[in-house]
Parts: C-alpha cells; structure tokens; sequence
C-alpha cells in the first residue's frame, strides 16, 4: 500500500516549534504557504497571521486556527547547570519526565533531556508520587551553570522531541497536531477558495492564531481586527473510542468519524445548522458534540468580541490531547478543509446570522 501523502504544508507546520508568545517557525510557514494566495495579508502585535481573499465581500466570515503549542519555558539554572522551567499550557505532570526535548535558543536549537530519579532509587512511597514541576530538570549536558549558560537563556523556550510519524495509513503521531491542524485547515481553506471563487459572496480572513492555549489571546486581538459578521474556530477535539474514557461523562466521538461540529451556547443555531448542511453538501461524514459552557477554544473569546459574533466550532478528532504523543487521523484534516470550502460558498450577501 503506498504511504499517505501528508500535505506539504501541514507537515512543515507540524515540524515548527510554536509555544505560546513563541510562534515565529509557525508564523513563517503560514506566510510561505497562504501569503501567496491571499488578497491581503497582514500580522498584529500578538503576532497572528492575517490572510484575507475577496475583500470587498460580505458578509465578513473569520476563520480562525491556533498556531501555538505547549511549552517548557526556562526560569532557572541550578550551579551544576541543570535547567528548570515553567509550563506554557496545560502540561500533564504523569508524561513530563522521561523526554528529549529542543530547546529553541538565539544560537540554535539545543539538545536535552527531561530529568527524574531512577525508579530504583526510590522508596515505595517515593513510587506513588506525581512529580511537581519544580521537581523535574532538563538536562543538557553541561557540566555547570556557566557552561549551560554559554548554550542556553533564561526564557528560552523547550518542546519535546516528538515528529510527525504516520503509523497506520492516514493515522498519525505528533507532538502538536493541538492546533498545527486546525493552522493548517484555515490556510489551506483559503489557498482552495483562491483557485476557485466561483459561487464566492464572502469576504474570507483565514487567522492564524497566536497564544491560544494561555487564554485565547490572539483570538481576541485578531477578531476586533477582522471585525467579522461570522467566524468558525477550528481546533482539536477529544476522540473518547480508546479505554478508560466514559461515554457517559465525555460523548462518544472517534478517530476517523469525520470531523466533530459543536453545538451549545457559544455557537450560533444557524452557523450550526449551515455547518450540518455544508457538510452534507460536501458529502463530508461528521460527528456531533454538544457543550453546556462557553468552549475552551478560540470560539470563546471570537464570539463575545466587539458586538458580539455569530460563531461555530469544529474539532479534529484526537486521541491523547497535551501529551508528546497525540493521534490524529489525517483524513478528518482533509474532511474538514472540504466542509469549510463548502460553508463558505454557502454564505449569501447580508446573511449574518443574526436571530
Ligand atoms: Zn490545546
């Protein structure tokens, strides 16, 4: 069976280092990739990415893709030159120790290693123990502070070292597909729309965000920018088809469904109903899932802006949300760049949702 074809642009995306406030590697390959098919295209001082198509049209649809991951940032070198840090996003402190990681320096990337006592120099109380953050250290070699302080500064940031790897077909292994995924989706969303503007009302700004998982920050300064009539925030989605998750407590979504359309009240009912039928339309399989609060996603902060947005939300299926080895299916990527282009053609002039 010949191997998937991972785009070239997602796979560059997966490959850059983005933690939150640090998204530079990310920011260049949305640049490279979307720039040269966008209309106008613009940063802010969050350093989101900005790619308009069609601007004269209405109404203004957003669609908007972190760009930031989780992150190890470095707060402190000890004497012997062991480095501790802080974390960027919600680290799970049970997959922390145990990891190559590369640290992003002014010099170049780094080498290291998340540190821990050997299990064998524990006692059975020791055993039991989740380790603090402050009890773990990376590990770069050096053979004392100065030496590490030659290679490495203080809020330098690390990531694990964790690539890209297909391991079944169109299923995948990545560190960060939380949100290089959803990046990509929007990009690629607009570079299709480009080469074909038939049927094409709207004006389509494709964001990719920045600082989403510190509180949905790029989302709030790039939305009052773009000022749209409707936006949709594409992010990842917990797929509950693997052990020990309750479907009672979490839904029941799985890898390779389709991609996941929320309902709730941080979604608009007609987004929500134009997402269902542009989905059909596109002959595009999909899940559903509904959530009582305002989402932990970009939809968050996009749909309270300004006067407020009428918003929507899709998720990729994923199994092992923030930890170095999330599984995604890249099929349901594909899937939902499909149900976007389709959603928006769907828009007509003056359609903004309101109700
Ligand atoms: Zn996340």
């Amino acid at each position: 069976m010949p191997q998937y074809q991972v785009p070239a642009f997602l796979a560059e995306l997966l490959h850059a280092r983005s933690p939150s406030g640090y998204e530079a590697e990310a920011q260049a390959v949305f640049d490279r990739h979307v720039k040269p098919a966008a209309d106008a295209y613009a940063n802010d001082a969050l350093g989101n990415r900005l790619a308009t198509l069609n601007p004269a049209g209405d109404p203004v649809l957003m669609l908007a893709g972190h760009m930031d991951e989780l992150g190890l940032l470095i707060t402190y070198v000890n004497k012997e030159g062991y480095l501790y840090f802080a974390t960027i996003g919600g680290h799970d402190r049970t997959v922390i120790s145990g990891r190559r990681v590369i640290i992003q320096t002014a010099k170049g990337p780094v080498k290291g290693v998340t540190g821990k006592r050997a299990v064998h120099l524990m006692d059975e109380s020791d055993r039991k123990k989740v380790p603090e953050i402050h009890e773990i250290w990376i590990d770069i070699g050096a053979k004392s502070k100065k030496d590490a302080l030659a290679r490495v500064a203080i809020g330098d940031v690390a990531t694990y070292d964790h690539e890209l790897e297909l391991i079944n077909g169109s299923i995948g292994t990545a560190r960060a597909f939380d949100n290089k995924v959803g990046a990509y989706i929007v990009g690629e969303t607009l570079i299709r729309l480009a080469q074909d503007r038939k049927k094409l009302a709207a004006k389509v700004v494709s964001v990719a965000t920045s600082q989403e998982e510190i509180g949905t920050r790029g989302a709030t300064t790039s939305t009052y920018i773009v000022n749209p009539h409707i936006a949709i925030a594409i992010d990842v989605g917990h797929a509950t088809d693997h052990p020990d998750c309750d479907n009672r407590k979490f839904g029941e979504t799985k890898l390779g469904g389709g991609p996941i359309i929320c309902r709730g009240p941080n979604i608009n009912p007609k987004i929500y109903q134009r997402l269902l039928a542009a989905a059909k339309a596109a002959k595009v399989p999909f899940q559903l899932e509904a959530d009582p609060r305002p989402t932990g996603t970009d939809a968050r902060a996009i749909q309270m802006a300004r006067g407020g947005v009428a918003t929507g939300l899709i998720s990729i299926p994923l199994r092992y949300m923030h930890t170095p080895s999330e599984l995604v299916d890249l099929e349901d990527v594909e899937r939902c760049v499909k149900l976007l282009v389709a959603f928006a053609k769907s828009l007509d002039k003056g359609d903004y949702a309101h109700w």
